[in-house]
């Protein structure tokens, strides 16, 4: 089963995205994750990529698409994975299609958390000072949204044209939203 997780801040995308792992013994690939990850190892990586985490702008594809390439290609991501935070513009979403072209996985589904603006960023304002990431300023989150609705959302449009879609609102309770999303795996997985 292979997922893509797509949505704002605060839609819940990442709660839900570890919930299909457990379910489906499967990875939780997120750039996010993997881009605190090195900051708290304090690796190169992270060293080059915390000023532009804290400034709430995109890491370079570069970096980013390499770092996806070699996460993809290992065993564990084989039976399957939820991708999550990736792609975050056009050319991301090109170069994932060319990688599982290659390795001859292609995704299985998009789930498409819809959320407007404001409760999005009430949201993940609240989860932020839960999490004490105190980094995640109000200014920041309009940054990231902005840059959400800049790049993000043609995306999302690509995957409504490629009929591989699947949108669920995202202002409801957590289980709600983990019941449709188990229905339309069932779909997808006949
Ligand atoms: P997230 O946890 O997915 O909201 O990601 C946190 C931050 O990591 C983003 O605001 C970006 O700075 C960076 N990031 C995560 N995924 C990507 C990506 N696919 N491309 C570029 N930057 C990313």
């Amino acid at each position: 089963m292979n997922v893509l997780v797509l949505g704002p801040q605060g839609s819940g995308k990442g709660t839900q995205a570890k919930r299909i792992c457990a379910a489906h013994g499967i990875p939780h690939v997120s750039t996010g994750d993997m881009f605190r990850a090195a900051i708290s190892e304090g690796t190169d990586l992270g060293r080059q990529v915390e000023p532009i985490l804290a400034s709430g702008e995109l890491v370079p594809d570069e970096l980013t698409v390499a770092l996806i390439r070699e996460r993809l290609s290992r065993d564990d991501a084989s039976r399957g994975f939820v991708l999550d935070g990736f792609p975050r513009n056009l050319l991301q979403a090109e170069e994932l299609d060319q990688m599982l072209e290659a390795i001859g996985r292609p995704l299985d589904t998009v789930l498409f958390f819809d959320l407007d603006d404001e409760t999005a960023t009430v949201r993940a304002l609240g989860r932020a000072h839960e999490e004490g990431r105190t980094d995640d300023t109000p200014e920041v989150m309009a940054r990231r949204l902005a840059i959400y609705h800049e790049q993000t959302e043609p995306v999302i449009e690509r995957y409504i044209a490629a009929g591989t879609l699947h949108t669920l609102a995202a202002d409801r309770g957590v289980d709600d939203v983990f019941a449709e999303i188990e229905d339309a795996l069932r779909q997808v997985a006949r």
